[in-house]
This record gives structure tokens, sequence and C-alpha cells, in this order.
């Protein structure tokens, strides 16, 4: 059975929390880029949901395809810069070889 061992003379330096009133480890800033707390973490919905966006990369016969992966802002962006320079559908007519006999 696993048990979590508990570590009371383990003490951090606690810091502001830059969302709200409350404090958090100064660790949770330093050690992995987070300014706001856990309560405001779960509550808030302050990590922004991502996006991967297939992108088409090199030309003619030497393609591949890379996933880039976006935050919300960045995704925004890159959709209304795709659709304003969206090319007009074009019509591909078929068979017209063989009408024209
Ligand atoms: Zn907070």
């Amino acid at each position: 059975m696993l048990t979590i061992e508990k570590k009371p003379n383990m003490k951090f330096k606690m810091i502001d929390c830059k969302s709200c009133d409350g404090e958090m480890p100064e660790l949770r800033l330093t050690q992995y880029g987070y300014n706001f707390c856990v309560s405001c973490s779960e509550s808030g919905n302050k990590v922004k949901v991502k996006h991967g966006v297939n992108i088409m990369m090199g030309e003619g016969d030497h393609t591949w395809v890379e996933t880039v992966i976006m935050d919300e802002d960045q995704y925004n962006n890159y959709q209304k810069t795709y659709n304003a320079n969206k090319p007009e559908p074009t019509l591909i007519e078929f068979g017209i070889e063989e009408n024209g006999k």
C-alpha cells in the first residue's frame, strides 16, 4: 500500500497570489511559472486551452505536416489571418475533353 509521508518540517516561503488575496508557495512561481494559487487555477480557469493546428510544410514532392501548439490568443490570431487570406474556391470542371468532341 502506498502511503504519502508527511514532512512537518518542510516550510515553503509563501508569496501573494496575483489573482486573489490568498497565498501560494514561492516555488509554484519560481519552479513552475504560475503566478496564481491552486484554488485560482481550479476555479478561475486560469490555464488556457491549447489548440493544435496541422500545417503543411515544404513544397512539391517534399512536404510534411507539422502540428503547431498554440494558446487561445495565438489560435484566434491564426484563424483571423487564415480566413482573411483564404483563396476563393475555384470550380474545377471535369470531363471537358469528352464534351468537346
Ligand atoms: Zn489565488
